[in-house]
Order: structure tokens, then sequence, then C-alpha cells
């Protein structure tokens, strides 16, 4: 179509390819073709939300009695009355308009990304500013961000299921479509957005974003993060509408009594429907999710991104995590520190290089061939990958977080590489010169070798092969030595074993190398890597993360068993795993061939002693999560590569790199680590259970409120005293205390000991631990303080107005007093930092405050019917407030 003509006319598809479009270019572009995502995108209207608090059933009983009320002359309280219900809607509003925003900036940071060559430079951009004619590089695990057709392609294949339904991979080819330039590139030639790539390596040129894509023809939508509801907003929905029903009958009670004792009709009505606005926590779900997604945020700040809700709850029950050790155990910098060939150790350090690179001796002849075929196969590059780092660093500081979830650079292991053979001289271009590839079998974790066949200048060509030492010698039939090439025998087997497990004893991470002449035409993949000539083993050593190590003890205490998976050997993982606490004397350690010969039945009955498994295929990760799981565990598991999105899925807390992760096993996580860093999980834990316990703290405080209020005025009723409260007080009384304090005992920071609890229990409910005898018992204390004080201020004054301003004051301080209690529920109000919590503070008194203006203006007494209450009446108030946490505190004090 025209538009890979005019892609032509601007890239020109000679050397210039290689080096993308300029950055220019792309701005007018995207320009020109819009932003590359599929409209039809949710948007949330802050309209909506706010016409929302008010299609709530209670308020609109509430509205029509109070217009009735209005007409029945009762003006000004009508007034009070629906100015009350438009602050509490907008707090509502505020809330809940937050909360759609912040769940909106997270989909936002876990947006799809792309890699792209731009002015010659790799870079991460987010997917959605991908243009046509950009050229785009593709790994196994990535997304197609955009229609693209190949300019190259290693092994590729494609799951296309999302656009066919097919679920079988498909092969693609590079083709020849785009130097045509007529037509839409053939299927087997392209590859289309959405789709996700699990084999092989392409480059490829965009030709379609956006609505052009086929992705946008057929308008699918891919969401980052799903609007799924946590396990508990389920239930607290159910359990609000039982509150509901309960309330309304309580209320309706309270109503008919006062009614048929002959009170005034109309001010019972509004008391039966005030008392039912106030009792209901409608603020529940709203300050639930909100807590939620500012955990999420908090989580966010030490760099875990959560993408399913859900997840926030399931963290603070976690007891295993299952944790890889390269990148997040360790920190992924590798350093080549040994390499072992012709039978001499040769230590690689800074200072050491061939003097020169002529006339070699045969030692060192064999140490740069062994550096060579490093270098050579090889998928990474020196400069490029410090460009990107730079760009990477730009680009986050924009979305402001320090991590971009990106790829920053090519595999660790094969920087190291390169920057070994570079300090002997080996140079990535110098090999290119010599060198020119012809092919690849790329890495992948299941055969754990690589290979690449090169042709040099003389037109002869060669497979370099290098991997796991123990998967290369079996492919190997000759060995290089000093003296020349001669047959591989089992002594040689042996002594290459040998040095290869005293190297993984010293913390190594060993790579084999080996070559051959290639001449064969066939190129499968069993021919190609056979009779291989075995040159060396290179040892590298990737430092176990300094954070790493106190945060396994962190676990530890917290009744969290770490368990390290790894694709590496056996001693190498072992003494890692030793140095950082994960492995004790007596723990197993099990490796995939070991796995292999296992039934699921006995996986189970030892998995809970290991703590180490080495040299394992992405399948037998699922194995173990599943083993687990059965064990009646919480598993948390990381992953990074394509395959590993099978045992993430089954996972509890599946949790991917947002470093080194491909798409697919982001998408199926439901938290990223930005820093790939273990200690990162441990933090998102901590912040899980702060979560919890700070929405049972909440629950704890509006519970016990409003049975507190119910049970004033229903006992009021029983006992036959006059109502306790006016309507537009009880109104008023949950004005002041719903909302701010219940939200800022959401902000609650950490407890102490929250990380020397054990997990609790997934099947718990939210009220476990006798959480509803501290409810009960205090919403008891609250009712029965405030009918105190309004009997005896009723007994020793005879005012009713003073009686009722008394009552609504104790009902508020009491309330004010329990919202400090709820802060622990291990410790009495006389044991807790009252100020720790700076938003709670200021809540209480922003209560204080309105209350105070109510009971002391003048014109305010008149609308809410008060008066202002002397020093003895303040004595009775205070000592009835003092009362409620004493007594529950003696009550708690004698139950430890
Ligand atoms: P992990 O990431 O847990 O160390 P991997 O599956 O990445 O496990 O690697 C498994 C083994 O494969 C490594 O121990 C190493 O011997 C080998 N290996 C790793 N990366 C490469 C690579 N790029 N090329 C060849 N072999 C590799
Ligand atoms: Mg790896």
């Amino acid at each position: 179509m025209h538009l890979i003509k005019s892609l032509e006319k601007n890239t020109g598809y000679g050397k210039e390819l290689a080096s993308g479009i300029s950055e220019k270019e792309a701005k007018r572009r995207i320009n020109e073709y819009g932003p590359n995502i599929i409209i039809g995108k949710r948007n949330i209207s802050a309209f909506k939300i706010l016409l929302d608090q008010f299609s709530d059933f209670m308020v609109i009983v509430l509205l029509v009695s109070t217009a009735i009320s209005a007409f029945m002359g009762e003006m000004t309280e009508a007034f009070t009355i629906i100015a009350i219900v438009i602050i509490n809607a907008i707090m509502g509003f505020i809330q809940e308009y937050r909360t759609e925003k912040t769940l909106e900036a997270l989909k936002e940071l876990t947006a799809p990304t792309a890699k792209v060559i731009r002015d010659n430079k790799h870079l991460t951009i987010p997917a959605e500013e991908i243009v046509p004619g950009d050229l785009i590089l593709l790994e196994a695990g990535d997304r197609v961000p955009a229609d693209s057709v190949l300019l190259e392609a290693v092994n590729l294949q494609v799951d296309e299921s999302l656009l066919t339904g097919e679920s079988v991979p498909v092969e693609k080819y590079a083709g020849s479509d785009i130097r045509r330039g007529s037509s839409l590139p053939e299927k087997k030639h392209s590859v289309y957005m959405g789709t996700v790539v699990t084999m092989g390596r392409a480059s490829a040129i965009v030709y379609a974003t956006g609505m052009n894509t086929e992705m946008g023809k057929i308008a699918h939508m891919i969401h980052s993060i799903e609007d799924e509801q946590t396990p508990l907003q389920k239930k607290l929905d159910h359990l609000g509408k039982l509150i509901v029903y309960a309330c309304l009958t309580i209320c309706a009670i309270v109503s008919v009594t006062g009614i048929l004792r002959g009170e005034n009709l109309f001010t019972m009505l509004l008391s039966g429907i005030s008392l039912a606005v106030a009792a209901v926590p409608e603020g529940l779900p709203a300050i639930v999710t909100i807590s939620l997604a500012l955990g999420v945020q908090r989580m966010m700040k030490r760099n875990a991104l959560v993408r399913k809700l859900p997840a926030v709850e399931t963290l603070g029950c976690a007891n295993v995590i299952c944790s890889d050790k390269t990148g997040t155990l360790t920190e992924n910098k590798m350093t080549v520190r040994k390499v072992y060939t012709g039978g001499t150790i040769f230590q690689i350090n800074d200072s050491k290089a061939f003097s020169k690179m002529t006339n070699l001796s045969r030692t060192e002849d064999l140490l740069k061939t062994a550096l060579e075929i490093g270098a050579l196969c090889n998928n990474s590059s020196i400069s490029s990958s410090m460009e990107r780092n730079g760009i990477i660093k730009k680009f986050t500081k924009k979305k402001n977080i320090n991590f971009s979830a990106a790829d920053i650079s090519g595999d660790p292991t094969e920087i190291a590489l390169l920057v070994a053979a570079s300090k002997y001289g080996i140079t990535e271009s110098g090999l290119k010169e010599k060198y020119m590839r012809i092919g690849e079998i790329p890495f992948d974790s299941e055969r754990k070798c690589m290979s690449v066949i090169c042709r040099n200048n003389n037109g002869e060509s060669f497979v370099f092969t290098k991997g796991a030492p123990d998967i290369i010698i079996n492919k190997c039939t000759s060995i290089y030595m000093a003296g020349g090439i001669i047959p591989l025998t089992s002594e040689f087997k042996k002594r290459i074993l040998n040095q290869n497990e005293e190297m993984a004893r010293e913390a190594l991470r060993v790579l084999g190398v080996a070559y051959k002449k290639y001449n064969s035409r066939g190129n499968k993949q069993e021919e190609v890597e056979n009779n291989l000539i075995f040159v060396g083993l290179i040892g590298m050593i990737d430092p176990p993360r300094k954070e790493a190590a106190e945060a396994v003890m962190k676990c530890k205490t917290a009744g969290i068993k770490t368990v390290m998976i790894t694709g590496d050997h056996k001693t190498t993982a072992t003494t890692i795993a030793q140095e950082l606490g994960i492995y004790k004397k007596g723990d197993l350690v099990l490796t995939g061939s070991e796995l292999d010969d296992m039934d699921d039945i006995k996986l189970q009955k030892i998995v809970e002693n290991v703590s180490v498994y080495a040299r394992v295929t992405p399948a037998h990760k699922l194995m173990i999560v599943r083993a687990l799981k059965r064990k009646g565990l919480i598993v948390a598991m990381t992953g990074d590569g394509v395959n590993d999105a099978p045992a993430i899925k089954e996972s509890d807390i599946g949790i991917s790199m947002g470093l080194t992760g491909t798409d697919v096993t982001k998408e199926a996580s439901s938290m990223i680590l930005m820093d790939d860093n273990f200690a990162t999980i441990v933090a998102a834990i901590e912040e899980g259970r702060v979560i919890y316990s700070n929405i049972r703290k909440f629950i704890r405080y509006l519970l016990a409120c409003n049975i507190g209020e119910v049970l004033t005025m229903f006992l009021g009723m029983l006992l036959g005293l006059p109502i306790p409260l006016m309507p537009i007080q009880v109104l008023w009384v949950n004005l002041v205390t719903d909302g701010l304090p219940a939200m800022a005992l959401g902000l609650e920071p950490a407890e102490k000991d929250i990380m020397m609890r054990s997990p609790r229990s997934s099947k718990s409910s939210i009220f476990s631990d006798g959480l509803v005898f501290l409810i009960i018992l205090r919403g008891i204390l609250l009712g029965l303080s405030t009918l105190a004080v309004f009997v005896s201020i009723i007994y020793l004054t005879r005012d009713i107005v003073l009686a009722r301003t008394s009552a609504f004051m104790t009902l508020v301080l009491t309330q004010l007093t329990h919202v400090f209690e709820c802060k622990s529920e291990r410790k009495t109000i006389f044991e807790i930092p009252w100020f720790n919590n700076i938003y709670l503070v200021l809540a209480v008194m922003c209560s204080l405050i309105m209350m105070l203006v109510v009971v002391y203006i003048p014109p305010l007494q008149v609308l809410f019917k008060t008066t202002a209450l002397s020093v003895n009446e303040w004595l009775i108030v205070g000592g009835f407030t003092f009362l409620g946490p004493v007594v529950s505190s003696f009550i708690r004090f004698r139950q430890r």
C-alpha cells in the first residue's frame, strides 16, 4: 500500500535501514498517523461518579422525607439536612474519583513497551509511540507492538491466537516484500500487533499502527490492568447488604415505637431514616478500595508494581517465595573471573591482557579461542547496551519511577563475555571484520546452550557453541589442547567436570565453549551441535545482592520460606543459597533431572524441605508450584522468560521482572518488580500485610461506631426515653466520624511487629481473631456511655436540649477516642503511639472543630438544636468518654 511506499521513500531500504528512522522523523509521523493505540478505552466521567453518590437508596429516601418535612414547615432543618447530604456526597466523590485516578495511573505504568532502533540507537519506548517506518526488535516473550514486515528473522515463531484463535505458534520468515513495496506484505513475512513471539528473534519494519492494524480492525482490547474485585471487596459487598437490612429493621422499629408513643410523626420518620443513613457504612467499600489503591501506590514507591488488585490481599498470606537466582537474588552483574582451557586456569583481571595479538604462545592462543567463541556466540553489544542504559534513565525520569519496566541491556552473561574478551583486545568490530554470522540457534533455558554459524573471509564456516558445561561436554567428541586437537576421552571429561564443580563451589556461573568446522548443508539443530571440539570453561561471578540476605532473614521471622529456583549448576546455586541464608545444612537440593525421576506425589512429600532447585527448566517450575499449593501453601513465584508464564499464572502471586522480564510473563503476573530485586518482593509482602491490617482497623472502627449509634437510639426508645439525638444530629455524627478518621486509619504506618507475625491464613475472614468481639464490645460501650450521659443530664437538669447536646458530644468524642484504639489489635489505647499517624491526628482535630462549631456558634445552635455545654456537662461527658477505653482495656487485659 501507499504506506509502504512512503516508508520506502523516507527510509530508503539501503544501509540506512539498520539505523532506523530519526527521532525527528518519528515526531513528525506520530503527528501524521497518531499514537499507536487501539481506541475505545473506557473513560471515567467525574460527573457520573458524582451522580452515583446520590443514587444510593438510603440517600434518596432521606431526600424525599426531607422534602416532605420541608412542606410541613421545617424549612431550616430540611436545608441543613440537604447540605449535609451534599457534603457527604462530595466526600464520597473525592474518595472515589481519587481511587479511579490512581487505578488509571497504574494502568499507564504497566503500558507495554517496544524495542526500536532510531538514529542508530537501541531504545525502549512506550509501545504507543511507535510509528509506521520504525525499525523494531523482537525476541521470545515480546508482544508485537504494531503490524510489521520482517526484515530479519531467526527461528521466529509467533502465537497469533489473539487474532486467529489458532493456538499453535506459526513460523515466520523474513521476505523481500519490503523491497517490492507494492502491496501488503504476505502473512508469513509479517507479524501483527498484539501477537506474541514464542521463539527466536527478529527485526521488522512497522507498516501499520493503532487503528490501522489488524488488531485495530477487530478493535480487540488488551487490558493491562484488570478491574477485578478482590475477594475482600466481594465479601464486604455481601456484608454491606446484610447490614442494610439489619439497620432498616432496627430503624423501622425505632420510628414505629416512637410514633406509637406519640412523638411527632415527621421527627420520628426523619430520625429513623437519618439513623439508617448514619448506621449504614456506605463509605466502607470506597474506603476499602482507596486504601487498596493507596497501598498499591506505596508499593510502587518501593518498586513493586501491582497489576491485579487482589494480589494486594494475597500478598499478606504468602508463606513461600520461589525466587529466581540470577538477577533477583544476585546482582546480575557478571564478571568473568576464570577461564579453564588446555588444562590451565587463567585468572581474568583488569590489568592483564595480551602484550601482543600476534605470535601468541600456544596456551595464550587457547585462551584467545575460548574468549573469541564467547564473544562470537553472543547477541549483546557493549556499546549499544551502554547507550540503552542512558536512554532508559531518561525515559524513566519522565515516567517518574526509578526503573523502567523494560529490558535494559543484553543478557548479562553475554555482556560479561564481551567485556572479558575486550580486555584481551578482542573487540566486536574486530570480530565483525573477521566473521560474518550466517546462522544461529538461539539460547533457551530448556536447552541451556546456544550456537552460531559464522563464515570467515576465506569462505570457511564454523559453528561456535556455548552453554552449560554438562550439556556442552556431551556434544563434544574432541578437545583442543596445547598440543592440538585430540579425542575427548572419559578421563578428560572427568577432569573437566571436576573443574566445573570446583569453580561452582566458588559460586562461579560456568559456561562451556566449543566449536567445529561447519561443512554440512543440512541445518538440523542436532547436526549442527554435535561432534564439537571442546575448548574450555569460562567462570563468572555474579555476587549476591547485599539486601537479599537481609530480606531472606526478614522472611524467616515473618514465617515465609524462601526457595531458590535456577537453571544454574547445583553447586553454584547451593553456594549462593548458603551465603544468602536460604540453604541450611539438612535442607534438600533438587536438580531438574531428579525432578524428572519423581512423580507429583513423591515431590509433594518432600517439597517443604527443599530450599534449592538447580538446573531446572520452566516446566519444572510448574511442577514445584503445584506441589507447594497442594500442601496448602500460598506461593509467590518469580519468572522472566516466556516459558515461565504458566508457572507464574499457576502460583498465587505471580511475579515478573520489570527489567529482564518478557511481555508475556509480565502480562501473566500479578506483580512486576521494577528493579528485579528479591528485597522488593519482601517489601511488597510487608505493604500487603499493612494494607490488610489497616482495612481491619477501619472496619473495626466503622462498625463499632455504627453499633454505638444504633444502640443509643434503639435503647433510648426501648427504655421509653425521649429521642436521645435529633435527626440532624445523627447525620452530623455520621459526617464527622465516618469519613476522615476512617480514611486516616487506612493510612496507618506499619506496626513494628508486622513482619514478625506469621502469615495470615488465606481462608480466615476479615473478622477473624476476635475482631467481632472487639467490635461488639466497643459498640455496646459506645452506646451505653452516650445513653448514660443523656440520662444523667436529664436527671440533673431536666433540660432536654442540654441532655441531647451532651449525648451528641459524647457520641462523637467516644468515637474519636475509639479511633485511636483501632490503631492496634494487640495493644490497648494506653500502650500505643498516639501521634505517629499525622493524618489521623489532623482528621480527629478537624472532626472536633466541626463539633465545637455546631455546639458553640449561636446560629448553628439553632440549626442543630444544640446549646453550649458548661464545665459540669463537660466533666460528665469527659468521664463517660474515658470510661469506654478503660473498661475495654481492662476486659482485654484479662483476656491476655
Ligand atoms: P538462570 O537464569 O536461573 O541462571 P538460565 O535458564 O538462564 O538460568 O540458564 C541456565 C544455564 O544455561 C546457565 O547455568 C548457563 O550455563 C547456561 N546459559 C545461560 N545463559 C546462556 C547464554 N546466553 N548462552 C549460552 N548458555 C547460557
Ligand atoms: Mg537466565
